[in-house]
């Protein structure tokens, strides 16, 4: 860090679901103060439940004291109003994955921030460069794109856009080190490096499921202990939300111009029937049952 590099301990947080509540959850266990702001009051409610549950299993398991807990839950606050939000020193934003929905709540956000208060996105695909420029900050803005989940998931790709000033880099890539994370830097391409490389390898385990090269078990038993992964990319696909993952190849696709990101039409077909995996109770796996049961 260098002497200019802002320093943080205020942290707003907007959009309450799966990974919003895990940054204020990271941000709070940190020393941070963090303000999490929803549409959606029961979002609210919901997040700071799972908060409490999430930090409840790291206390059984002997990662947190208690008292560190407690102390963490009470530096959380929560609302439905943005003006709250105009004593943080950074604000992520962490809401549903809508270009619209994002550069709407920029615009709204923008006059509450204090001059010096750096903008993050936690945006899987939207480029940094064109949220940037709705906003009143385009240096102060940047991509702080956490995993899920949070708590237990250790990188944040950072990435730069074009105008993106190295104060408010440091200031970021300090943070996201304060919270116990390691990054990647990435330029603002479509995908950054992550999904650049995941989400194609998603694409080609639907596809050799499509054309019957592999049933689904035999394609994640084929990848978990054929090269190593925890996860399988169809079981991993459920788990990130099958809409998620074609609205990042459709990114790709649309980004590259180049056919080689064309999404699966089986892909495609899930997501029209409202098949979007574990959020829904079924994708590639059925999960109706007491264990996940593969669909084909
Ligand atoms: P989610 O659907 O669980 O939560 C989104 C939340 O945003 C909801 O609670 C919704 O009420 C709220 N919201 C919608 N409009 C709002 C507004 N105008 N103001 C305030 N809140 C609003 O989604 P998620 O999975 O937590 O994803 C959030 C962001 O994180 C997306 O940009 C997504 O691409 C990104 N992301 C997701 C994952 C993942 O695996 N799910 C991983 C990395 C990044």
């Amino acid at each position: 860090m260098s002497d200019t590099t802002p320093t943080i301990g205020s942290v707003g947080v907007i959009g309450a679901g799966q990974m919003g509540n895990g940054i204020a959850h990271v941000a709070a266990q940190a020393g941070l103060t963090a303000i999490m702001i929803d549409v959606n009051p029961e979002a609210l409610d919901k997040a700071r439940a799972t908060i409490a549950k999430n930090m409840e299993r790291q206390v059984s398991k002997g990662t947190l004291e208690a008292s560190a807990r407690d102390a963490a839950l009470a530096r959380i606050s929560t609302g439905t109003d943005m003006a709250m939000l105009g004593t943080c020193d950074i604000v992520i934003e962490a809401a549903t994955e809508r270009e619209e929905v994002k550069k709407s709540i920029f615009r709204s956000l923008c006059p509450h921030l204090k001059v010096e208060a750096i903008l993050a996105t936690n945006t899987s695909s939207i480029p940094i460069t064109r949220l940037a420029a709705v906003t009143d900050r385009p240096a102060r803005f940047i991509g702080m794109h956490f995993m899920n989940p949070v708590p237990v998931m250790k990188l944040v790709e950072i990435i730069r856009g074009i105008a993106t000033d190295d104060a408010t880099y440091q200031a970021v890539d300090a943070l996201a080190l304060r919270m116990g994370k390691t990054t990647a830097t990435s330029e603002d391409f479509p995908g950054f490096i992550v999904n650049r490389i995941l989400m194609p390898m998603i694409n080609e385990a639907v596809y050799t499921l499509h054309e019957g090269v592999g049933d689904v078990a035999s394609i994640d038993t084929g990848m978990k202990l054929g090269t190593n992964q925890p996860m399988g990319p169809l079981e991993l696909a459920d788990f990130i939300g099958l809409d998620t993952c074609l609205s990042i190849m459709q990114v790709l696709h649309e980004g590259m111009g180049d056919s080689k990101y064309r999404p699966c039409p089986l892909l495609v077909k899930h997501v029209e029937a409202g098949w979007l995996g574990r959020k829904t109770g079924r994708g590639f796996y059925d999960y109706s049952g007491e264990k996940p049961r593969p669909t084909r």
